[in-house]
C-alpha cells in the first residue's frame, strides 16, 4: 500500500481514545452510534419506494446494544443460529421480523424457531423442509418457510464469501426449487411464503443482483405458489481501500421496485456490512517496533483472534495513527499482530509516519465481521467494545475476564 493514511478519515469518535484507554485495555472495538444510525437510514432511504423489511444480518455484528439500537430504528434480523436468535429476541426485535438462514440448522434450533413463530425459516435443502414439517406436525402448527435459491451467479467477490454459485453449499438450485414447489403439497405443516437468495458478501457491483432478480422471476413463472415475500439477502459491499468504490444501489432499487410491483410481493433485505462495517474501528497499541534491514515490523497488541478478516479473506484494513505527525519512516512498515501464526498480519505501507512503542492506532472499517468473528485463540480474552453516542462513552461489552477464561 502506498501511504494514503494521512488522507484517511478516522471516525470522529476516535478523539476519545485516550480517555477510553484509561478505562479499557487495548485492543478494543470503538463504534460510532451516529454512523450506524446514518447507515441504516441511508439504506432505508435508497429503497424507500420498495418499503422493504430490513433484517439486519446479525452475523456481521451481534453486540446486544447494537441490536437494541437497530431495533429502535425499525430493523428486523437475519439470524443463523440459536445463539443469534436468542440474542435478537433479547434485543426486543419481534419474531415477525426475524428470518432464519443457514445450511445446517439443528432439530433444537428449528423447534425453537417454530415455537417462536418467526417470520420465515429459509430452508436450504428439501430434507430441512421435511424436518420442519415433522416438527410442526408434532407441535400442531403450520410454519412459514422460504426456499433459499442458489441462482448459480458469480458475485465477483472473495471465493470464501461467494455463496450463490452452483458449487457453493448454500441453497437449492433453480430446477430443484421449481420441482420442490410443485411437489410440496404433501407437506401439510409448512407454508411456502418466500424465495430467499443471498449470493455472497462484499459485492461492489449491482450487476449480479440484477441477474439474480431475473432468475427469481423465471421461477415465479414456473410455480403455482403465491410468494408473499422475496428475500433478496444482503452482501452490499463497502470500500475498504481507495481502489474500491461504494456499490451504487440506486439503479438496483428501481429494478427491485418494478419487480415488486409486477409480482405483488413484499421485499426483505438482509444487509450486515453496509449497516455497521464503516461504523467501527479497532483501537490497538504498538507493543514493539522491530527493525530489519529493509523493513520494520510494527507489532500490535491486536491479533488475528481480535480481527480475523485479513487472515481469513486476505482482507485489507487501513491502519491510521491516532496522533499524526509529519516525520516519515523511509522503510516499508508492516503491521502484524502478536499471535503465533504467520497469517497474523494486517497491512504494509511505504512512507508511513514515525511511530513509537505505546502509540495508539486505529484499524479501520471493522464494524462488520470484526468482533463477531473474534476468538480466544492463543487463550486471549475477547476485546471490549465501546460505543460513542455524541459525547457519551458506553462500554457495551466488557473485555473478557482472563481469570474466568483459564478455568476451562
Ligand atoms: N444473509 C445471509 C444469508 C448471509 O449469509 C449473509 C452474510 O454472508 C448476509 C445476509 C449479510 O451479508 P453482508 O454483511 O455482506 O450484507
Amino acid at each position: 500500500m502506498q501511504n494514503k493514511f494521512n488522507n484517511l478519515k478516522l471516525i470522529p469518535e476516535t478523539m476519545y481514545v485516550n480517555k477510553i484507554a484509561k478505562k479499557v485495555d487495548t485492543p478494543f472495538y470503538l463504534y460510532s452510534q451516529k454512523k450506524i444510525v446514518n447507515n441504516f437510514n441511508n439504506f432505508k432511504n435508497i429503497f424507500k419506494s420498495v418499503e422493504p423489511l430490513i433484517c439486519f444480518s446479525v452475523k456481521s455484528n451481534s453486540n446486544l446494544s447494537i441490536l437494541k439500537l437497530l431495533k429502535t430504528l425499525g430493523s428486523g434480523a437475519d439470524v443463523v443460529s440459536m445463539g443469534e436468535l436468542l440474542k435478537v429476541i433479547k434485543s426486543g426485535i419481534k419474531p415477525e421480523k426475524i428470518v432464519f438462514s443457514g445450511v445446517g440448522k439443528s432439530y433444537d434450533e428449528l423447534e425453537f424457531a417454530i415455537k417462536k413463530k418467526i417470520l420465515l425459516i429459509n430452508i436450504e435443502s428439501e430434507n430441512e423442509a421435511i424436518l420442519i414439517n415433522k416438527i410442526s406436525k408434532k407441535l400442531g402448527v403450520i410454519t412459514s418457510i422460504g426456499i433459499r435459491l442458489n441462482p448459480n451467479i458469480k458475485a465477483s467477490t472473495h471465493k470464501k464469501i461467494s455463496t450463490g454459485k452452483a458449487d457453493d453449499k448454500f441453497g437449492i438450485s433453480k430446477d430443484d426449487t421449481i420441482n420442490f414447489c410443485n411437489r410440496s403439497k404433501n407437506l401439510k405443516n409448512i407454508k411456502i411464503e418466500a424465495i430467499s437468495v443471498h449470493i455472497g458478501s462484499q459485492i461492489l457491483s449491482d450487476a449480479p443482483y440484477m441477474k439474480t432478480l431475473t432468475v427469481v422471476e423465471s421461477i415465479l413463472k414456473k410455480t403455482n405458489i403465491k410468494f408473499n415475500y422475496i428475500d433478496l439477502g444482503g452482501g452490499f459491499g463497502i470500500p475498504y481501500t481507495d481502489k474500491q468504490e461504494r456499490i451504487n444501489l440506486i439503479n438496483y432499487s428501481k429494478k427491485v421496485k418494478r419487480f415488486k410491483t409486477k409480482n405483488n410481493c413484499k421485499i426483505i433485505f438482509e444487509p450486515g456490512r453496509a449497516i455497521v462495517g464503516n461504523a467501527g474501528v479497532l483501537i490497538t497499541k504498538i507493543q514493539y517496533l522491530k527493525k530489519l534491514k529493509n523493513k520494520m515490523f510494527v507489532i500490535l497488541d491486536a491479533g488475528m483472534n481480535d480481527l480475523m478478516r485479513p487472515a481469513l479473506y486476505d482482507a485489507l484494513h487501513n491502519i491510521v495513527p491516532i496522533k499524526k505527525n509529519k516525520v516519515k519512516i523511509n522503510k516499508t512498515v508492516e503491521f502484524v499482530g502478536p499471535i503465533c501464526e504467520t497469517a497474523c498480519k494486517f497491512i504494509k505501507y511505504k512512507n508511513y509516519q514515525k511511530l513509537n512503542e505505546n502509540d495508539f492506532l486505529a484499524i479501520l472499517d471493522v464494524g462488520a465481521y470484526g468482533s463477531s468473528l473474534a476468538s480466544n485463540y492463543n487463550t486471549r480474552p475477547l476485546a471490549a467494545e465501546v460505543m460513542v453516542d455524541k459525547k457519551k462513552i458506553k462500554i457495551i461489552k466488557k473485555r473478557q475476564n482472563l481469570q474466568k477464561l483459564i478455568l476451562e
